[in-house]
């Protein structure tokens, strides 16, 4: 910059602003930056961060689902879904630094109990490795229809991101048991549950993407308490919930009728056997707002789990329960073995229970307790054999013991 040049005279060297127009400028060598253009320059680093963190690795839909494979069991459809639903959610996170506003795509899963809603949402953020909450849509109904409440869902999000802002803005939250915030009576001109609408009223804020002050640490939010802004335009939010009951409105939409419902709903998965066809139309005649339905765009469905079905989820996933029980017992040295035949009989006994695949955990833990008990304080044991009869508590694991040496 020449010596003579008058104080008014200088300009930005970037937007050309006088000096006079700007708040300040920063003199380089030779060249002016005024104070707008540091700030867009900053933004830009910020975006360019941003790009980089989802970006690397940007899974394609197909590798997604690859790796959901490895840790849940069938559920084809849903994967699918989930899996171009995220993709697509992050191209628009991409897209819309470039000023291109596509809406969100958040993800509604309905299907029965332990059949891996929760799961899936798990597994999604662990493999695109950002942070994730789970909440319980039945605690924000509890502590009543007080917006603040609801904003509770992105401390937790907030916390599971180690208190950085601008992780938790890219986060997934799991919010099970949507269903329960239902409005109760379908017809909206009858008595209202109100606190159930009142809680979806917050969601949808939420949900759609507002500026959310909250209390870092949860909680009611005091007036002298520093408060956290966290965007939530570009959160995915996922809702799960078992719906039950709404094999009889996608039935009755089906057939045209107000009444009419005639299937024989003989065995418990046969509620679940029209989940394929469910619309957003069904969800709203259940008892939720259109609009807030309208901003969970992404319908899924996921299927009753048969016996084979929870045979598999005992030994395929890289992390299966068996899987799990047999590092267990290597600490110990011994070799833990389950017979194919008390595979089956655990999986059958889950059945009973119905509630999916959550049962066989806790039936294992009921065969394996006093095994496990007794096995540390015992030095020469080679294996542990599970059979059939074990499962059924008609007699106690087979064990084989090493050769006492000496
Ligand atoms: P929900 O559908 O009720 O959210 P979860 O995802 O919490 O069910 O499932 C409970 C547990 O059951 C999981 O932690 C997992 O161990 C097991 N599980 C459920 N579904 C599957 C599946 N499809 N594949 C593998 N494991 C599953």
């Amino acid at each position: 910059m020449s010596k003579d040049k008058k104080k008014n005279d200088i300009t930005c060297s970037f937007c050309g602003v006088e000096q006079k127009n700007s708040a300040f400028l920063v003199e380089g060598d030779g060249a002016f930056i005024c104070d707008l253009c540091i700030t867009k320059a900053q933004e830009a680093l910020i975006v360019n961060e941003s790009n980089q963190k989802t970006t690397t690795p940007l899974l394609k839909p197909k590798e997604i689902k690859k790796e959901l494979d490895q840790f849940i069991i069938g559920q084809d459809r849903a994967k699918i879904t989930l899996s171009v639903a995220v993709y697509n959610h992050y191209k628009r996170v991409l897209l819309n630094y470039k000023n291109m506003i596509i809406d969100k795509s958040n993800i509604l899963l309905v299907g029965p109990t332990g059949t891996g809603k929760t799961l899936l949402a798990k597994t999604l953020a662990k493999i695109l490795n950002i942070p994730f909450a789970i909440v319980d849509a039945t605690v924000l109904t509890e502590a009543g229809y007080v917006g603040e409440d609801v904003e509770n869902v992105l401390v937790r999000l907030y916390q599971e991101s180690n208190y950085d802002i601008e992780k938790t803005q890219r986060g997934i939250i799991y919010i099970d048991e949507i269903d329960k915030i239902a409005r109760k009576n379908s017809n909206p001109s009858i008595t209202r549950d109100v606190s159930g609408e009142g809680v979806q009223q917050s969601l949808l804020k939420i949900i759609e993407g507002t500026t959310a002050n909250i209390a870092p640490e949860g909680g009611r939010k005091h007036p002298e308490q520093p408060l956290i802004k966290i965007d939530t335009t570009n959160i995915l939010f996922i809702c799960g919930g078992t719906f039950d009951g709404i094999h009889e409105v996608i039935e009755r939409r089906i057939k045209g009728g107000g009444i009419g419902f005639d299937r024989k709903i003989n065995k418990s998965e046969d509620k679940y056997t029209n989940l394929e066809h469910i619309q957003v139309e069904d969800v709203v005649k259940y008892g939720f707002l259109p609009e807030l339905v309208g901003r969970l765009p992404v319908i899924s469905y996921l299927d009753y789990l048969d016996k084979n079905a929870l045979y598999s989820i005992l030994v395929e996933p890289v992390n299966s329960i068996i899987k799990q029980y047999k590092e267990l017992f290597k600490i110990d040295n011994v070799d833990l073995i389950f017979e194919d035949n008390a595979l089956h009989a655990i999986a059958a006994l889950a059945i009973e229970r119905q509630t999916g695949a959550r049962a066989l955990r806790s039936i294992i833990e009921g065969i394996m307790t006093d095994i496990m008990y007794a096995i540390p304080s015992e030095k020469n044991i080679k294996t542990c054999t599970i059979t059939k009869d074990v499962v059924n508590k008609k007699s106690s694991p087979v064990l084989t013991y090493y050769k006492k040496t000496g």
